[in-house]
């Protein structure tokens, strides 16, 4: 499924209704480039699974761990980890395979351990459609 916005509220609402239907244990692998909007896009998917928190990156923390909606959140932010063994550090495993919703941020540094089946979003931009176009690639593995 391939979704196009032309600013931050739309990309908020796509994520906003992949919240809403998802699944326990689903995980969402999300990739693109720095400022493209993977937060934006991540805070409408908490919004849509019930939580009212707050959500931003999790810069010092690799996992941030999100209670009070629907299903719990895992949101990652991987950019800084260094290898799959840190993965398994912070118990990657216990909440990919746990019983909430996960996201991933910079999922494409951990490719190598994904779980076989995952829903790949893909953020780009395209600046010949204007600096604010946004084009989201959704596709379940
Ligand atoms: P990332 O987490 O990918 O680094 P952020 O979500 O933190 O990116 O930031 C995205 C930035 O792009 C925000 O400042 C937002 O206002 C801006 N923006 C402009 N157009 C869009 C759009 N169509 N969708 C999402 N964000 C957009
Ligand atoms: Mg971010």
């Amino acid at each position: 499924m391939i979704i196009e916005t032309n600013n931050e509220r739309e990309t908020y609402e796509a994520g906003f209704s992949l919240g809403e239907t998802a699944a326990r244990g689903e995980v969402f692998a999300l990739t693109g480039d720095l400022g493209v909007g993977k937060t934006v896009f991540t805070q409408g998917l908490a919004a849509g699974l019930g939580i009212e928190e707050p959500v931003s990156s999790p810069t010092f923390t690799i996992v941030q761990v999100y209670e009070g909606g629907r299903l719990p959140f895992y949101h990652f932010d991987v950019y800084r980890i260094g290898d799959a063994e840190e993965m398994e550090e912070v118990g990657y495993e216990d909440y990919i395979y746990g019983g909430g919703v996960s996201l991933i941020e910079w999922a494409d540094l951990i490719a190598d351990i994904l779980p076989k089946h995952h829903t790949k979003v893909r953020i780009e931009k395209n600046l010949e459609n204007g600096f604010d176009y946004r084009r989201i690639e959704i596709c379940r593995y």
